[in-house]
């Protein structure tokens, strides 16, 4: 609703007539759900408080309801990268309103390195499009080391699969990566009927940070080709499952502590972390 909150008073006119006068119906094949909710957008914002020091990077803007609360929450330094041309005119005129302050990048997120885009602490804020988003996690948890934090929204299933534990039917390759790097946490659902239009499920935001001290260093292409093999084929054991790797699956098991019968989504992130560490051992060797 763009008639309350303290956000109707940014100065731009209401996002509502934004679309309008340019014509912004959102398209499918850009994965496009536009939020018009201020209190929701300023919500999201404020999740990744504070803004001010930080290199601020939002992925899609499009109509910019989300890159507007971002400024009106205190984003001196904000760069966002949108795919769909139609809404540059839009962007431009958010960045006159915001003199210096918003930078806008006129592609595809995938192509960005956003490591680039400005100093640390480096904040990552979007709603994502639902059919990269996935992929653009898995890139940025390469690197985490750059970032400060992450505050996404994805569909309500994804986002459940980043915070699962062991045993559950959401708990996965994305579960273990994302745990062994962060601390994540779920911050609320979203009603697919706040966004137009509607996607078919429910939406989450949540919030990845950097952990200070992930206990063992351990290399993190090893543990994500493990993850791989191992939850390639969940329903197989371990013993099978991790036949992928070229190495002696039953020596590496057992100098794990891990019994051969088992199967990924019963092993927790830190039986990973041991079995990727003692791959890399035996590798070396
Ligand atoms: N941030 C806006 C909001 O909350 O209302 C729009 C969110 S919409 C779910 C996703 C946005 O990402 C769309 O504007 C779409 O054009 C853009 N997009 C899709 N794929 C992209 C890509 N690969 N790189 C950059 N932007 C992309």
């Amino acid at each position: 609703n763009d008639t309350t909150g303290k956000l109707a008073n940014d100065g731009l006119p209401p996002l509502r007539e934004v679309i309008a006068t340019h014509g912004l119906s959102a398209q499918k094949k850009f994965g496009q759900n536009f939020l018009f909710d201020l209190n929701l957008t300023g919500r999201i914002a404020r999740a990744a408080a504070p803004l001010e020091d930080a290199t601020v990077i939002e992925i899609g803007p499009g109509p910019g309801g989300l890159t507007r609360a971002l400024l009106f929450h205190g984003a001196k330094n904000l760069t966002v990268i949108e795919r769909d041309p139609r809404c540059q005119p839009v962007l431009e005129q958010i960045s006159n309103h915001y003199p210096g302050a918003l930078h806008v990048i006129d592609g595809d997120a995938l192509d960005v390195d956003v490591t680039k885009l400005g100093p640390a602490p480096r904040k990552i804020v979007a709603n994502l499009p639902y059919n990269v988003g996935t992929q653009l996690l898995l890139g940025w948890l390469m690197q985490i080391d750059q970032f400060a934090s992450l505050t996404l929204m994805f569909q309500k299933e994804v986002a459940e699969r980043v915070v699962a534990g062991p045993k559950s039917k959401a708990y996965g390759r994305l579960s273990v990566l994302c745990q062994y790097l962060c601390d994540c946490d779920i911050l609320f659902d979203v009603h697919r009927s706040a966004f137009t239009p509607p996607p078919k499920v429910t939406s989450a935001v949540v919030q990845l940070r950097p952990k200070a001290d992930r206990g063992a260093d351990i290399n993190l292409a090893s543990l994500a080709k493990i993850t791989q093999a191992a939850f390639g084929q969940r329903r197989k054991m371990l013993r099978a499952s991790l036949k992928t790797l070229n190495i002696n699956v039953g020596e590496l098991l057992d100098k794990a502590g891990i019994t051969e019968t088992a199967r990924a989504e019963e092993l927790s992130v830190a039986d990973f972390v041991r079995l990727t560490q003692v791959h890399d051992e035996m590798a070396a060797s």
